[in-house]
């Protein structure tokens, strides 16, 4: 944590992750729209296997029908049997040649995607988000990203209210959706387009950019002008239409995973985006369909490093729709931070259990801001609010500095009652000889007893007994390892 907090991490300063994730991140440097070195070169692309014994005439009409597409064919002739190599970009146009006569099987040796692939772009891509100035950087070893926010836009109260918490909380970019694509046709389908104009308000407000789903081609000059960030959703990612629209368009794209989408199918998706002019893709795990009902969805982490080994672009992780399931949704965020996500998007509502979407998966405010200290204690986040506090400190406001040097003498003097408990725990331990082992349980009950019935300043009861009960704990294994000490334990098993 100190060592988070001091170093300095201007937004687009290309800043590393934490050290130990430092295997994760290969070479990086700034997207680059220049074409990569192994752009055009040529390669097999294919291998038809011919049957054992196909005559001249089979092979020769293989060859023809390749070459007459454009492409280049090769053959070699084994022992048994004979294989035709195709080269040439357009491979798809020869994708029926397995049902030649004398063909046993086509097989495919390179990814059918390329523009999204890592072979055609080794350097991974960063993509910014938001105005130039402003804007917040996502992919290539940039600092996690959290975007958070309602999963629908419900009223402005509603948005605002959300936005400054999560802004305060370290969030960098505001979700909420205002077309809402619903299995159902009589729940709530968003506010639409009034929906985009207080996520631009709340934009304007806080300085983040936004993130809103776009359902349809119509809407695309609506989201250029209102959202930063445009999300095409699970339901739509095999939407062609939708996909060459976001082409369209130079704002950046958070395309998510299709429901029971494979992980080509989710590339070649991007691919459409891509191939149609627009490269700014962020692509986004959200879990997909599996035989366990028990959570909304799978939540498939293995993509996040799988696509490390064959994408460019960068990957975000959705542990809300995920899991489906408030309580995992943390864990999961710490999870997805550590398989190496370069971002988080995750529901956050005032009241979820009054949401008129998604509630179930929707964190509270307090349980998103611990979260985010959750977030900061691993060292995944960088503690940007308190650097600019910091800052404000060392520029002369005297109130901050002066109230944190009373912080630091009440923790140096807590540090002192705890050793003056801690050598009382152990004449305890003393007393009762080294035989005598157990403590007090009611002492204990008795003690949080007065911690609820004391509390009602700024600390709330479970926070005065989460303290509590680590002193306890503190205190039982001074004890134990005093025990131990005086009474040694044999040092050979019998
Ligand atoms: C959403 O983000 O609100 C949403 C509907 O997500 P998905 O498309 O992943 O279900
Ligand atoms: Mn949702």
């Amino acid at each position: 944590m100190a060592r988070q907090q001091a170093t300095s991490c201007p937004r687009n300063a290309g800043a590393e992750r934490p050290l130990r994730f430092l295997f994760l991140e290969p070479e990086t440097t700034e997207k680059s729209t220049e074409p990569s070195e192994t752009e055009g070169r040529m390669e097999t692309q294919m291998i038809v296997v011919m049957r054992t014994g196909a005559d001249p005439d089979q092979i020769a009409a293989v060859c023809e029908l390749i070459r007459g597409e454009g492409l280049e064919a090769f053959v070699s002739e084994g022992q048994e049997r004979v294989v035709i190599g195709v080269v040439g970009t357009e491979i798809d146009r020869v994708s029926h040649v397995g049902t030649l006569p004398g063909v046993e099987q086509t097989i495919r040796v390179t990814h059918p995607y390329k523009l999204t692939s890592l072979e055609h772009h080794p350097d991974r891509s960063r993509i910014t988000v938001g105005p130039a100035g402003n804007s917040i950087p996502i992919g290539a070893g940039a600092p996690l990203v959290v975007m958070a926010g309602p999963c629908s836009v419900e009223s402005r109260e509603q948005l605002f209210a959300t936005a400054r918490s999560v802004h305060r909380e370290g969030a960098a970019i505001l979700r909420g959706g205002a077309y809402k694509p619903r299995t159902s046709p009589y729940a709530f389908q968003g506010l639409g387009e009034p929906a985009l104009q207080i996520l631009a308000d709340a934009r304007e407000e806080t300085g983040m950019p936004v993130v809103s789903e776009l359902t349809d081609p119509a809407q695309l000059d609506l989201f250029d002008h209102h959202v930063d960030l445009i999300q095409i959703g699970s339901r739509n990612m095999h939407n062609f239409v939708l996909l060459r629209a976001a082409g369209q368009t130079r704002k950046p794209i958070l395309l998510k995973r299709g429901l029971s989408a494979t992980i080509e199918e989710w590339l070649m998706a991007a691919e459409y985006i891509l191939s149609s002019g627009n490269s700014n893709v962020i692509l986004c795990e959200r879990g997909i369909r599996s035989f366990d009902q028990s959570t909304r969805n799978t939540l498939d982490l293995s993509a996040v490093p799988l696509l490390r080994e064959l994408t460019h672009l960068p990957v975000v992780v959705d542990p809300s729709h995920g899991t489906g399931r408030r309580p995992l949704v943390g864990p999961m965020s710490v999870a997805a931070a550590a398989a190496g996500a370069d971002g988080l998007i995750i529901e956050v509502h005032p009241d979820p259990a009054h949401a008129r979407s998604d509630g179930d998966q929707s964190l509270s405010f307090p349980e998103f801001g611990s979260l985010m200290d959750e977030l900061r204690r691993l060292e995944f986040l960088r503690s940007g609010d308190a650097n600019r506090l910091v800052a404000a400190a060392e520029a002369g406001d005297g109130s901050i500095q002066d109230l944190r040097a009373r912080i630091d003498e009440l923790d140096a003097k807590l540090v002192n009652l705890l050793e003056e408990r801690a050598q009382l725990a152990v004449a305890v331990q003393d007393a009762k000889g080294p035989a005598g082992h157990g403590h007090d349980v009611e002492r204990e009950r008795a003690l949080m007893k007065r911690a609820v019935d004391t509390a009602g300043g700024v600390m709330e009861a479970d926070e005065l007994q989460t303290v509590l009960a680590a002193v306890l704990r503190a205190s039982r294994s001074v004890q134990r390892r005093h025990a131990a000490a005086v009474d040694p334990p044999p040092t050979a098993l019998a």
